[in-house]
Order: structure tokens, then C-alpha cells, then sequence
């Protein structure tokens, strides 16, 4: 099942030599090769593909990459199948096209307000206990979809030290903040040093008790998973990473390798895909998928609804399309196999968790379900319940919830909130209420 770990490299060679871009087995191992070499003009795509555009459509690819920026790895154009490559998942997802171009009157450039959520550069921080730290700008590969288009290529806001310290004073500030998800840009093109300073720094607050990684090196550039790379992780548990595969071409025998290592350094994986028209939009490529994943320790974690971000129209999906891939999922494979499909809500509302619906009706005494394959069945609640009147007395609670260090006194918020026993309210009224307002000018 695993190929010798130069087959890639072997095939990569032979496709890439009428282009002129061979390399030697270490060169090729060597992420640093990879990024000298990134493939940034139509000049070498044409040559790479051995074909030529018409100059009507060399004049939209330029005029799309002056725009949103081209930038492929070496590794990552080997894998696209030459013979086809216009319908090719892998020249999808790294070759622009000129719909980018096309913006919808629902697309903005940054729909998840990650910036107004920011408190200082750098930190979104939308979520109770959690932040995102994009702690670098630079992408080894600048993904067509990129969700945060309006920042590629951007190389005046690359963080230096300074910005992430920043971040960092944030951070120790704020001891509610319990998880740190470092994002960027793609963590993993800092240097070593860089990394390891700050793992460091992260690790020495007391409140962060889980860092995150997000990056997409395991799909673009595995060779950037050096040991030395993976030493400098593993003295910074917990630690978990999560990378971004969308389609299972993607999962080559030298991707196989990087995540095996970072697998056996301890590291949870986990993998954040999106759905894309024309690229990942079918139940059984999902299904393919989520199959290698986890075959290689890598956890499905998120599929992603194609945000409304400027740029991306051509690769968005009905909501429907979602469902349906869920739906082939569940009850249909490993429960561990199945990402969570949500929705980013536009505007910076987080995630939204989408599904297909398996609560058909249900009684005082009773809940009607269905299951994966239609079956309709009943779920028969208990006759008596003694319930737990929380009035957030922990001391008192025979649950003996351990209290040293709870930050759990706060108030609950949203949903969670109207359904708790110890909060007084019973609506959530959207602001500017128009009869709300009326009520108040009667008093
Ligand atoms: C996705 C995201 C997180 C992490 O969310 P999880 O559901 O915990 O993975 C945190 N902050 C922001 C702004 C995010 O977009």
C-alpha cells in the first residue's frame, strides 16, 4: 500500500522535464526548492501542461492573476493529470480561472467579519474560549477558494515578531481563552525557530490549554514536515493539527508520510475540507475521502459550505448538495468518518452545523426517528425522570462537577441560555424590535 517514498518524486520528473524543471531526490525533498520553484506565471503552466493558450484566454488568466495572485508548488501541479486538466481537481483548486473575476451581489470581501471581530491585529476572537491567530500571511500554494482571498499575496501584512507579540500579550490578557487556533496564511511556512518561539510563548500561559494548527502543507508541500519540524512540535503537546485534503487524489504517498509522521509525533489529526463545485461535489469522492483520512489517523473534522467570499461563486453549492453528502455518510460508514457539514454564517455569526433531519415527531412519552436506511422507529422515554433543578449551586450538587479553576460561572448565552433553569429570560428579541421599541415608549 505504501510506494517507496521517491515515487512521486520519479513521476513528477518525468512530467515536469519537458518544462525544464527537473530536480535531483534531495532537491526535491527540500521544501525550500519547492517554494523557489512555485509556479507563479501562465508561461510555465503552459509549459508544465505542454499546451498553449488561445490569447484570449492567456489575456482573462492574466487579468485574473493580477487580481488574486498564482502560486503552485511543484509538489502540487505534479498531481494534476496533464491529459485532462481542465477538469482536474487538483487545476481547479491552484489554476485561476476567469470567473473569479465574476463578484455576486451576495460576495464580500471578508463575509465572515473576521476583521471587525479583531482586537488587536492579528486575533479574531468571535467564539467565548476560543481565538484564531493568524500568525502568518504566506501560503505555499494559494488556493483558488481561498476564503480569505482579499489577503493573498497581500505581502505588506506579513506579521513580524512585533504583530505576533501583540497576539501573544492578547492572549495572556484574556484568561478565558482556553484554546488558540493558529491559522494565517499557512503556520508551517514560518521557519522553525520562529514556530518553536512561538509554541513557547503560547505555552507558557496558563489559561491556553489546547493549540491548534491549521495548514495545508500535508496536501501542498508534505516535504515541509521535516523531523526537525516535528521534534519542535512534540514538546509542545496538546497539540493538535488540522489540515486541509478535499479530494482523495490528493493523498499521495509522500502526503501519506508527512501525516504518518506528525500521527506517531502524537499529534490528533484532523481535516477540514470544503465543498466545491465541480472538485468535491459528489457523495462517493466524499466518500473516497473520508476513507483515506481515516485509513492515515486523519479525523474528518469540518466540511465547509463555500463562504460568500469574493471570488469563489463558481465553486459554491446549493446548501442541498451538503445535505446530500451527509446523508450518504451517516449510519452508511465509521461515525469517526463523518465531518460535520456547516455554514459560516456570513457577517461573522461562527459556524452553523447543518444536517439532515432524523427526529420525525415525538410525544410526551415518546420520539419517532428514522435511521440511515428509512427504517422508522421509536424511542420510548423514560416513565419517570427526576430532574435536576440547576440553580448553578455546584457546592451542592450531587453531580460533583470540581470547581478549582471553572470559569463556568458566567452566563450562559443564546439558546443554552433560554433553556437553563437559573436564567430569567424567556425570548431572545432581535435589536431595533420595532414593537419592542413601542412598549418601551409607553412606559
Ligand atoms: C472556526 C473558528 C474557530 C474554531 O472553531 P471550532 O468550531 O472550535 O473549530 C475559532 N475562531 C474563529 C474565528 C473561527 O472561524
Amino acid at each position: 500500500m505504501y510506494a517507496p517514498p521517491n515515487s512521486d518524486h520519479q513521476q513528477a520528473n518525468a512530467k515536469n522535464a519537458r518544462a525544464g524543471m527537473t530536480s535531483t531526490p534531495e532537491q526535491w525533498e527540500d521544501w525550500h526548492w519547492h517554494l523557489r520553484h512555485t509556479i507563479k506565471s501562465i508561461d510555465t503552466v503552459e509549459r508544465l501542461l505542454n499546451t498553449t493558450f488561445s490569447p484570449e484566454k492567456r489575456r482573462e488568466l492574466e487579468e485574473t492573476i493580477a487580481r488574486f495572485p498564482m502560486a503552485i508548488t511543484p509538489h502540487y501541479f505534479s498531481l494534476i493529470d496533464r491529459e485532462n486538466y481542465e477538469e482536474d481537481p487538483v487545476f481547479r483548486q491552484s489554476v485561476p480561472s476567469l470567473s473569479e473575476l465574476k463578484i455576486g451581489a451576495s460576495e464580500h470581501s471578508d463575509p465572515l467579519a473576521e476583521d471587525q471581530d479583531s482586537p488587536v491585529t492579528g486575533i479574531t476572537h468571535r467564539y467565548p474560549d476560543r481565538v484564531l491567530f493568524h500568525v502568518s500571511n504566506l501560503c505555499a500554494m494559494y488556493c483558488r477558494h481561498c476564503t480569505r482571498k482579499r489577503k493573498v499575496g497581500d505581502v505588506d501584512s506579513v506579521p513580524g515578531k512585533k504583530t505576533l507579540a501583540a497576539g501573544l500579550d492578547y492572549i495572556r490578557q484574556t484568561p478565558a481563552i482556553r484554546d488558540v487556533l493558529l491559522s494565517g496564511g499557512d503556520p508551517f511556512l514560518l521557519g522553525d525557530d520562529l514556530i518553536d518561539w512561538l509554541l513557547t510563548e503560547l505555552r507558557a500561559i496558563e489559561h491556553v490549554e489546547v493549540i491548534r494548527i491549521g495548514t495545508r502543507t500535508p496536501v501542498v508541500l508534505p516535504q515541509r514536515i521535516t523531523p526537525r519540524l516535528v521534534e519542535i512540535l512534540k514538546k509542545h503537546h496538546p497539540l493538535w493539527v488540522n489540515t486541509h485534503f478535499n479530494h482523495p487524489r490528493e493523498i499521495t504517498s509522500r502526503s501519506r508520510r508527512a501525516l504518518a509522521m506528525l500521527a506517531d509525533a502524537g499529534i490528533p489529526l484532523g481535516n477540514q475540507s470544503v465543498l466545491l463545485a465541480g472538485v468535491n461535489d459528489c457523495p462517493r469522492v466524499i466518500k473516497r475521502l473520508v476513507h483515506k483520512l481515516v485509513a492515515n489517523r486523519v479525523r474528518p473534522y469540518y466540511l465547509y459550505q463555500c463562504d460568500l467570499s469574493e471570488g469563489l461563486a463558481s465553486f459554491r453549492t446549493p446548501v442541498g448538495k451538503g445535505i446530500e453528502i451527509i446523508e450518504s455518510l451517516i449510519g452508511h460508514t465509521s461515525g469517526f468518518a463523518v465531518p460535520t457539514y456547516v455554514i459560516d454564517a456570513p457577517g461573522g455569526g461562527g459556524k452553523i452545523p447543518v444536517m439532515p433531519n432524523y427526529l420525525i415527531s415525538w410525544s410526551t412519552n415518546k420520539v419517532v426517528l428514522r435511521n440511515f436506511e428509512g427504517v422508522i422507529t421509536t424511542y420510548k422515554e423514560p416513565d419517570s425522570y427526576q430532574p435536576i433543578f440547576c440553580d448553578r449551586n455546584c457546592n451542592d450538587c450531587h453531580l460533583d462537577l470540581p470547581l478549582e479553576n471553572t470559569e463556568e460561572q458566567e452566563n450562559t448565552i443564546g439558546i443554552s441560555g433560554l433553556l437553563a433553569d437559573y436564567e430569567e429570560a424567556i425570548t431572545l428579541v432581535p435589536e431595533n424590535n420595532e414593537r419592542m421599541e413601542r412598549r418601551d415608549d409607553d412606559e
